[in-house]
């Protein structure tokens, strides 16, 4: 731009100076061609006034001052000439001036000389005589004037074109500068030392210039808070969150969806495919983006089960549609559902074997078909059925209890010691008809706990240790404080338990066939409910077990 001005301002410059130039040139040449000629009719007109016949055109010639005097008769034959032979020259009928000096007032033409070959500029007049008097001066004309100015001329030009190319550079500087200086305010983000311009025109671009700048800086700030909010919220979210436009290029994607797709690369901008080439995923996209339908579906990524929500939005944050991928991490609630239907499915299996021993046995009585004899033996399998229904449902209420967390928290100062005494009282029929006995090995140990639990956490075990025992065996049920906290150990030397289903025992239902084909009553919950108290205190169970030889079961509770 800077340029353009100054070439542009020069040309003008150079236009300007050659056109005075000429028009000056011209002036003084229409001047000077009317100076002589007035001079050069003067001299024509005086030198008329002192002819007479006798005079030659030497003598007029003399005392025109040296110019060129030719006396010439009205048809154009010359009578005398100042400078050549008058015989030897030929007729000036023709030429312009003596035509025309046909008065006594003075003509003048100028011409190029045809027997000079030079430009002149002639004066004729009428003589009294009739005959014509001719004065010639050497005259340059119109190209004369203009060549004799020539030098002036040019010189001129050339310190007009010096002085122009001077003003121009200064000028296209001044006008450019604040411009420029706009350009690197803007480029430096010096945003307010924008405006306060010399020129007005300047100063208005640039006022303009900085209120446009300061919209931008307000978008692009309000641009940046939507952003830093958007990717606040997204790295702070568990769950994966995908924008997707309507080519499936990722417009957002939260911090982790990249872990869930195990990815580590910048996704922004790039196909589905880099973070995930799931067709389940793949699929519900292509259908969420050509039918505007949604998708919801569990997916399994490394052992972790998450809802895949698939939605279809219009006109986006990207001024577009597109869709969006949700995936919540569902593992523990799909587990606890499946836990709860497997749950039920054997609670009622277990319910259902009492069940159709009742019924069994009272349409036997009911249909009469049981004598007197063993009538009194099926009202006792009934009652046993009945006990072993009414067991199970207890432990099922109580671990459900457990499980769903409604389970009584009352916790107070409970002797271990004295509950383990308790039990052992409660347990002392059952233990005496089993031919066992129990020994007890008990502290005085002070837990804060819930004692039902704390009774049902003991007579489930001991009572196991009965159960699962042989005439004449033992029990031993120990409680004793140590470092690590109320340490409970039921010891018997009953049948053991196989080591390749010691884990399983705690399992709901779980019953392991150790009886040795006694059939020994029990619901398989007792140490589910165990394990459930032992959690829920921060605890651990350790068992030890070998068929044949016994088993031993340690609890250990925190003190809180
Ligand atoms: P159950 O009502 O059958 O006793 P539990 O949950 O209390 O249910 O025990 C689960 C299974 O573990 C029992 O069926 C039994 O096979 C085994 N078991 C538990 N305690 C002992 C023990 N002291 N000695 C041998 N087996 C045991």
């Amino acid at each position: 731009m800077r340029k353009a001005i100054y070439i542009r301002f020069v040309v003008i410059a150079l236009i300007t100076a050659v056109l005075c130039g000429i028009v000056s040139a011209v002036l003084y040449s229409v001047n000077e061609k009317k100076q002589t000629s007035e001079q050069l009719s003067a001299l024509c007109f005086a030198v008329s006034r002192i002819y007479d016949v006798n005079s030659d055109a030497v003598y007029l010639s003399n005392v025109a001052g040296g110019e060129r005097v030719t006396i010439v008769t009205p048809d154009g034959t010359v009578l005398s000439d100042s400078i050549a032979v008058a015989n030897t020259m030929e007729n000036l009928g023709t030429r312009e001036e003596i035509i025309r000096a046909n008065t006594r007032t003075p003509i003048t033409v100028s011409r190029k000389s045809k027997t000079l070959a030079s430009p002149f500029m002639y004066a004729a007049i009428k003589l009294s005589d009739g005959n014509i008097l001719r004065l010639a001066q050497k005259y340059s004309g119109l190209d004369g004037g203009f060549v004799h100015q020539l030098p002036i001329v040019i010189i001129s030009l050339t310190a007009a074109l010096l002085i122009a190319v001077f003003i121009a550079n200064t000028f296209a500087k001044k006008v450019i500068y604040p411009l420029e200086k706009a350009a690197d305010d803007i480029a430096t983000g010096n945003y307010d030392a924008l405006a306060d311009d010399a020129y007005y025109e300047v100063e208005k671009i640039t006022i303009k210039i900085k209120a446009l700048l300061d919209k931008i800086n307000n978008s692009q700030r309000e641009t940046a808070a939507e952003k830093d909010k958007i990717e606040y919220i997204l790295s702070g979210m568990p769950e994966g969150f995908i924008l997707l436009d309507n080519n499936k290029k990722i417009q957002l994607a939260g911090k982790s969806t990249k872990k869930i797709f195990r990815c580590e690369t910048d996704v922004l901008g790039r196909d589905i495919s880099v973070l995930t080439r799931n067709t389940k995923i793949t699929e519900s996209v292509n259908k969420a983006i050509a039918e505007n339908s949604f998708g919801i579906f569990d997916l399994n990524i490394d052992d972790v089960v998450y809802s895949v929500r698939i939605s279809p939005v219009s006109e986006g944050a990207f001024g577009a549609s597109g869709v969006t991928i949700l995936l919540v991490d569902v593992t523990a609630e799909r587990k606890a559902q499946s836990l709860r239907s497997e749950f039920f499915t054997n609670a009622s299996h277990e319910l259902k074997t009492p069940i159709t021993s009742i019924m069994g046995f009272s349409q036997m009585l009911e249909n009469g078909l049981i004598n007197v004899q063993m009538c009194k033996e099926i009202c006792a399998r009934i009652s046993t059925e009945s006990q072993r229904m009414n067991s199970l449902i207890m432990d099922i209420l109580t671990i459900s209890r457990l499980e769903s967390g409604t389970a009584v928290t009352e916790t107070e100062n409970v002797d271990l010691g004295e509950v383990a005494r308790h039990v052992s009282e409660a347990l002392a029929f059952q233990a005496s008809e089993a031919n066992v006995k129990v020994t007890l090995d008990c502290s005085v140990v002070y837990l804060n706990a819930n004692r039902q639990q704390m009774y049902d956490l003991l007579n489930n075990l001991v009572d196991n240790a009965i159960k699962y025992n042989v005439p004449n065996g033992s029990v031993t049920v120990s409680v004793q404080s140590q470092n690590r906290g109320a340490i409970i150990t039921v010891t018997d030397t009953g049948i053991g338990i196989a080591s390749a289903v010691q884990s399983r025992i705690f399992e709901r239902f779980y019953r392991a066939n150790t009886s040795g084909g006694k059939t020994v009553a029990g619901t398989g919950l007792g140490l589910a409910i165990v394990k459930h108290i032992v959690s829920g205190l921060s605890g651990e169970i350790e068992l030890e077990s070998a068929v044949g030889k016994g088993t031993k079961v340690t609890v250990i509770l925190p003190e809180k």
